[in-house]
């Protein structure tokens, strides 16, 4: 199963990708869409800073774009081929999936780019639990 610990847990919880510990985002539900992709400055276990640079995220859009034509093969072969509608069908499914989905979409894409550049970092997990038992 998905655990922490493991790259796919941040990726799809959106948690902090060093330590795991809790969300990167602001508000959990990404459906609330004035802030959908409002996140912390930096986690409150770890500190680890978010956003490395300025206009880090930006980089996020290319994987955004993988992400995205992931969702619409995969709504193209369920309307297509499975329920084996018609071309015109599975095109507006395809549009609506990338509608409906798109707050999930932004944020998986923003989670797998930071992902690209920070990893799980047990000692540091030890590191700041140990601090907070402290205090
Ligand atoms: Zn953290």
């Amino acid at each position: 199963m998905i655990r922490k610990g493991m790259k796919l847990y941040s990726i799809l919880f959106g948690a902090c990708p060093k330590c795991h510990q809790e969300s990167m985002y602001v508000e959990k539900n990404p459906y609330i869409l004035s802030d959908t992709l409002a996140m912390n400055d930096h986690c409150s276990h770890c500190k680890t800073k978010y956003r490395m640079e300025p206009s880090f995220f930006y980089g996020s859009m290319y994987v955004s774009y993988a992400v995205s034509v992931a969702f619409a093969v995969a709504a193209f072969v369920i309307s297509y081929l499975i329920f084996e509608s018609s071309r015109t069908v599975a095109f507006i499914s395809i549009v609506i999936t990338l509608i409906v989905f798109m707050p999930v979409i932004m944020r998986l894409a923003r989670n797998i780019w930071i992902n690209l550049f920070m990893s799980y970092d047990k000692e540091l997990v030890r590191k700041s639990s140990r601090v907070v038992s402290k205090s």
